[in-house]
């Protein structure tokens, strides 16, 4: 079982998901990962190593932030690799896979649909950059967003077949 951590605040939330990310190790996990906002995009660190690398890799890419999300995976979909650990981002049809876009995601469980909506999301020009059924919810998130990211998730939660935990922001 993994882990979900989120945070806003007007200072650097970054060294606050980690210690979030330390304290859910003992739950298992074979990869990770953390996203912020920074300077207007969407920004990431991931790791199939130890909490404590991605630590290093966010302060070495001097990802900072006051807006972000992290999570530890536990693989049901897609190998424990870095291309499948989460946050997964969507930048919209037409864009280069897992580029970063427009909306991050963490998600906590199995999207049983999910080869169903990735046909669904390919077909109107979503490109993918995992084996995830993660990668799916972000992209169904950014297919339904209009301006307002709460309504866009609301219409995207009916359509999810599964047990699951989702942790979302956007640029
Ligand atoms: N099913 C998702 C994946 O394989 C999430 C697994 C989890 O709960 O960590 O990436």
């Amino acid at each position: 079982m993994c882990g979900i951590v989120g945070a806003v605040s007007p200072r650097n939330i970054v060294p606050v998901l980690i210690e979030g990310l330390k304290r859910l190790e003992y739950r298992g996990y074979d990869s990770c990962g953390v996203a912020v906002h920074q300077g207007g995009e969407l920004r990431r660190a991931r790791s199939t190593s130890r909490v404590a690398e991605l630590e290093a890799n966010a302060r070495s890419e001097e990802i900072i932030a006051g807006t972000g999300i992290a999570h530890t995976r536990w693989a049901t979909h897609g190998a424990p690799a870095v291309h499948n650990a989460h946050p997964h981002f969507s930048a919209g049809p037409g864009a280069q896979a897992g580029a970063s876009g427009r909306i991050a995601l963490v998600h906590n469980g199995i999207i049983e649909n999910h080869e169903e909506l990735r046909s669904e999301l390919k077909s109107r020009g979503y490109a993918f950059a995992s084996q995830t059924d993660t990668e799916v919810i972000a992209h169904l998130v950014h297919s339904l967003y209009a301006g307002d990211l709460l309504e866009a998730v609301q219409r995207a939660l009916p359509r999810l077949r599964g047990a699951y935990a989702i942790a979302v922001f956007c640029r």
